[in-house]
């Protein structure tokens, strides 16, 4: 999958299940997740059940849900904003322009 549109709102996820505050994020929560992809969604929230959070990022080639350690030569990388899975912990993976 690979809309920038659906990137920008796991990255969004991403930011608001790893602010640790504990103000009340569940419409902002809701918000991004009405425009998700229903697929995505559904591929979320049960990793959320599951693990608590549903989104990962991969920078420096580590995974932020699990510390696994991609590779450098991993076909992964070569495809940023992209929503791939990590192989892992399951959790949707973004890899971000950051991480190169
Ligand atoms: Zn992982």
């Amino acid at each position: 999958m690979k809309t920038n549109e659906q990137v920008k709102l796991l990255l969004k996820l991403h930011e608001l299940e790893s602010d640790g505050n504990g103000t009340d994020k569940s419409k902002a929560f809701r918000r991004i997740e009405r425009n998700l992809d229903p697929s995505i969604l559904r591929q979320y929230q049960k990793l959320k059940q599951r693990k608590g959070t549903g989104v990962a990022v991969l920078k420096d080639h580590v995974c932020s849900g699990c510390k696994m350690v991609y590779p450098e030569s991993h076909e992964m990388l070569r495809y940023k904003n992209f929503v791939h899975s990590c192989e892992y912990c399951g959790r949707l993976l973004v890899v971000t322009e950051k991480s190169a």
